[in-house]
């Protein structure tokens, strides 16, 4: 049964009318890193014990949102959640699985290398049941490092890296590039330090400037410049040959990974998996419905969120209803990112349309330049549609 359910796609697996998912924000920091805009509070003491029994009581509380569906993951992100230590990821996840139809679900937690380079930590996160770690690593070079604000050192990071791969079944690492000062040859070093510890999963980002972040200050005064557009294609266009070397591939627009280490987590998202937000500012979504998917933020702030959670009160921040037109786009926008794409016809018929979605007018041309094509029901880009991929969704959605 295990080995079967190992072999299976993400998308064979998930199903948005009977499977969800189950996020937890730890808000926490102990630095606040310079391209961040997260919702994170950087405190010297953190409130670990009130945190976990705000979390339990809002779980208790709102579980029954997701009732009668097969949890098939279970998410700790942040924030910094290798902060939350053992006992508390242990106390949270042992009630979630209890409440729940969890079936050896996996459950991922996001660390930063200061925990992570502990092995006694890692140790203990594993024995608390955490089967994959995503370590947030973001560069290898101190200089790199350094224009992040990033918490940690070059050594610390790859030897965090190195405890991770030898005590978790699965390691995720993510990288941004595109970062002041690299260059096609410095990008590929850094994909070949970290890939040399036999890490299985990586995500890959372009460095976003946030606005009203101290990154987006240092552009802005001139103290920090952005490598051209032409390095960051050239850093891109190196990504597949290089990963492919090390026999992992792209199953999503930013994500590489041995066959078989394909975030389940993750694809949920991308396939419109009801999910439950758990935490002070998290998101949830409910899945769709006739008349209209729910989509809610918890209160964002930590101590309102406390506040509210422990006094058995439903921490809501803010709730909207998406419409089926807007539930359609995300599902073919984010479909499309997924390697496999999205199953035009099943979705059609969850949301009454027709077997296009609606979409068979504008999906015509691009069919004919063969940048999109559709195999077994899918609609998914091609490898030439992949490059262009930003310029064809909007022509498929646009309207
Ligand atoms: S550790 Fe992560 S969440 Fe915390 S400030 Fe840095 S980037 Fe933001």
């Amino acid at each position: 049964m295990t080995l079967t359910m190992a072999r299976m796609l993400p998308h064979e697996r998930i199903d948005s009318r009977r499977t969800a998912s189950i996020y937890l924000h730890f808000p926490y920091c102990t630095v606040r890193c310079r391209y961040c805009d997260f919702n994170v509070a950087r405190v010297t003491e953190i409130p670990r014990a009130d945190y976990t029994a705000a979390v339990r009581a809002e779980s208790d509380l709102r579980l029954p949102e997701i009732a009668g569906r097969d949890v098939l993951s279970i998410y700790f992100g942040g924030g910094t959640p290798s902060l939350w230590g053992a006992a508390g990821v242990a106390d949270t996840l042992a009630h979630l699985v209890a409440a729940t139809r969890a079936v050896a679900p996996e459950v991922t937690l996001e660390a930063n290398p200061n925990e992570a380079a502990d092995g006694a930590l890692l140790a203990a996160y594993v024995q608390a049941g955490i089967t994959r770690l995503s370590l947030g690593l973001q560069a290898v070079t101190d200089a790199e490092l350094h224009i992040l604000g990033r918490s940690h050192d070059a050594p610390l990071g790859l030897a965090a890296l190195d405890v991770a791969v030898r005590t978790f079944p699965a390691v995720t690492v993510d990288l941004i590039f595109g970062l002041p000062g690299s260059t096609a040859a410095s990008w590929r070093d850094t994909l070949v330090r970290v890939l040399d510890t036999g890490v299985d999963h990586l995500s890959l980002y372009h460095l976003t400037v946030e606005p009203r972040t101290g990154l987006e200050r240092a552009v802005r005064d001139g103290r920090l410049s952005l490598p051209t557009e032409d390095v960051a294609a050239d850093q891109w266009e190196l990504i597949e040959p290089t990963l492919a070397s090390y026999g992992l591939h792209a199953y999503e627009i930013s994500s590489y990974c041995r066959p078989g280490f394909e975030s389940l987590h993750n694809t949920g998202y991308w396939l419109g998996q009801p999910y439950l937000g758990l935490g002070a500012g998290a998101h949830s979504f409910s899945g769709w419905r006739p008349g209209g998917a729910r989509r809610r933020e918890n209160l964002r702030p930590h101590k309102e969120y406390l506040r509210a959670a422990m006094s058995g009160q439903d921490p809501v921040g803010t709730e909207e209803l998406v419409s089926r037109d807007d539930h359609r786009d995300e599902r073919v926008m984010t479909g499309l990112r997924y390697g496999s794409g999205v199953d035009l016809e099943a979705l059609g018929a969850e949301l009454e349309l027709d077997a296009s979605c609606g979409l068979e007018e504008r999906l015509a041309p691009l069919l004919r330049e063969g940048v999109v094509e559709v195999i077994g029901g899918r609609l998914r880009l091609t490898p030439r549609g992949r490059s262009l991929a930003d310029a064809v969704t909007r022509r498929l959605l646009a309207g």
